[in-house]
Parts: C-alpha cells; structure tokens; sequence
C-alpha cells in the first residue's frame, strides 16, 4: 500500500460536520475578520500555551517579522538565524531591513546550541530566532538563561510540543506559529499567531497587524495588513482540541518505527533529555539519501528530502553571507536528511512496511 508523506483526510473526515457547521455560523453572523471568533481562539490557545497573550495574524511569516519588530529589532540590526529551516525564518529577518546571520546547528537534534549561537553573535546582534525544527525544542531557556538577548521562538513545526515540563510557544520571549494546512495545528488556508508573556510587546503586535493603529483611527507605526479571519479561527477552535491527541498519535508513530527496527538502518534524529517532540517530519539521515528516496518512491512510500539548499546557500541570501564562517553540519543535514510519511494516524503496520521498504533499499 501507498504510504503518504502527510495525511490530513484520515484525520479530518470525522470532524467535517461539526467543522462545516462552525463555518456556517460564521457565514450567518456576517462577521468576517478579526470578529468574535478570533478573540476566542486567542484566548484559548493562550490559555492551552501558558502564556498571557495570543495574537492571530494572517500567516507564519508574518508572524515572524512583526515578533522581530515588536522586540524591538530595528533595520541594521543583526539577528542570529539557524541555516537549516525553512526559508521564511530568515526571509522575516531580510523583511524588516536586518540582517540574518546563519548559525549552524546540532546533527542530531536538527536545532541551534549555545555554542552555535554564540559563533554567530556580533556586536550589532539585537535577537536570536531559535527553531523548535521538525517538532523537537530547541534550547531556548538556556539561551536566554546564557546570552542575555532576546529570543524569539519559531515554533511553526511544534504546536503540540513540549520541553521541560512548558509548551513549545512559551519558551522564548515571544514565539510564532503558522497555521499552514501541513502543520501539526492546521487551519482551511493561511494562518498564524504570535504568543507572548510580555504586555508591552503583545500591544505591540497587535498594533502592527492592523496597519499600525490601536484604534482604527490613528496610526502610530507603519504596519501591516495581517489579519486572521473568523472562519480560520473557527476552524482552528474546533483543531485545537484534537491537538493533543493528535501528537500523542505523532509520538506513537515515531515509536513503531523505532520499534521496527528503523535505527539500525539509518540515524534516528536524537531528541533532547526534557524534550517531548510534536514530530511535523520524522527525519533520519543517510549518507545515499538521494538514492534512498529513490527507491522508497519506487515502493510507493512518499519520502522528502527538506532544505536540500540551506539559508546560507540560497540567492537572495547571498548579500548577507560574505563573511559567513562554515556551516559542517548544517551542510551535511542538507545533504543526508530523509523525511518519513508521519501523521497521528501512521499506525504500527505502515511503519513497518516503511522500515522493510528501507531495508530493501539499504541493503542493496
Ligand atoms: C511554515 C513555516 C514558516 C512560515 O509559515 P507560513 O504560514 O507558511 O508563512 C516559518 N517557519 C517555519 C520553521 C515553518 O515551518
């Protein structure tokens, strides 16, 4: 049987009616945007996160840029950015007018340490943008804890994660999510929110999502038209409450692998003491991974290679990167990562017959 990367349908179709209804309130009430709805799942994601504030903006990327700004990182700024993520997280960083200075990150975690920090930090450094990748934390209380800079935390591949007894979202000293349709928190088209503790900086934000203005009538800041509308955040109020169950169903299916034998074919990603992982993408590495996904394909199993091009590698980056120091295992993440089919509903039997799928391939 064909193993899809994502399955979404599976999950979906017994919540359709209530969703559809959900939706059809929102028609009647002839509110569109940032109307009741949103009000409301910003305060029950807020409340599911542990932090004060929530505020729904159009999408992840979004996102980012108006958490930079609302920290206070102005143009010339230097911002420390991971090189291997997706492309949004440094793009926000270019969108504001500073610069993204690309980090390397840990093999076996996929995400920013200290030490990879601290190499990339310069005088002119104002923030660090930490991504929780592919659903595991990253250290970002011992960041804060070390650096004394602010930390804004990417956590658009982790809703449903946790470190160290907190939600990935609360750790950093603002943080971002996307509502993308592959997240681990979906919404029916384009999302995203900004979660903060802080009050001055949710004020803030919440300012930059409507074109700079608290009121409507005066604008304070040149902002943004990045708004959330009321059928997405419907949507998501109804997703919310699946999440939970839904990443238990994630954390199972790493299991089975695991169970099927998968680390004595290729690297496990290795998941931190303290961390509990969402898993968006189970990626393991090999050294042939081009020739690995090949095969699998040939199986029928949909597997990805992610950022083949790291951050530092790409175009629009290149003004940038200079003077960039090397980046070994990012490049080698780059190269070796091979994403396998995951979803809450990937039970013990499809994990199997991935692993047998890649024992074949690795065996020839
Ligand atoms: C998806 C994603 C984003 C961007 O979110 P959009 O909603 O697509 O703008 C940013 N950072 C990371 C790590 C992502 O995975």
């Amino acid at each position: 049987m064909p193993v899809p990367l994502f399955d979404t349908e599976t999950l979906l179709a017994p919540l359709r009616p209530r969703i559809l209804e959900r939706i059809s309130d929102v028609v009647a009430g002839g509110q569109f945007v940032l109307g009741p709805e949103v009000a409301a799942f910003e305060s029950e994601f807020a409340a599911s996160l542990g932090v004060a504030h929530v505020i729904g903006v159009a999408n992840g990327t979004d996102a980012l840029a108006i958490a930079l700004r609302a920290l206070g990182v102005a143009p010339g700024d230097d911002v420390v950015v991971p090189a291997f993520t997706f492309y949004a997280t440094a793009e926000a960083v270019a969108d504001i007018g500073a610069r993204p200075v690309f980090c390397d990150v840990d093999f076996g975690t996929r995400n920013v340490t200290l030490e990879t920090v601290r190499a990339a930090l310069t005088p002119r450094t104002t923030a660090i943008v930490a991504v929780d990748l592919f659903g595991v934390p990253a250290p970002i209380p011992q960041l804060r804890a070390q650096l004394g800079l602010p930390v804004l935390e990417d956590a658009a591949q982790a809703a449903g994660a946790w470190l160290d007894g907190r939600r990935a979202g609360a750790l950093g000293d603002a943080a971002t999510f996307s509502f993308y349709p592959s997240k681990n928190l979906p919404c029916f088209g384009d999302g995203g929110a900004i979660a903060t503790d802080d009050d001055a900086l949710a004020e803030v934000a919440r300012s930059l999502r409507f074109h700079g203005s608290r009121d409507k009538l005066t604008f304070d800041r040149v902002g943004y038209n990045s708004r959330l509308d009321e059928i997405q955040a419907a949507v998501l109020r109804v997703l919310l409450a699946e999440l939970d169950g839904w990443t238990e169903g994630r954390r199972a299916a790493a299991g089975a692998y695991r169970q099927a034998g998968l680390g004595e074919l290729v690297a496990l990603p290795v998941v931190p003491e303290a961390a509990s992982p969402s898993w968006h993408l189970y990626t393991v590495t090999h050294p042939r991974a081009d020739e690995l996904l090949q095969t699998l394909a040939a199986a029928g199993v949909q597997a990805r290679g992610y950022y083949r091009v790291p951050l530092h590698a790409q175009p629009a980056m290149a003004p940038f990167v200079a003077d960039q120091a090397p980046l070994p295992a990012t490049d080698r993440l780059a190269a070796q990562n091979v994403a396998l089919p995951i979803s809450p509903v990937l039970g013990a039997a499809a994990a199997r017959e991935v692993v047998a799928a890649i024992a074949d391939a690795t065996s020839q």
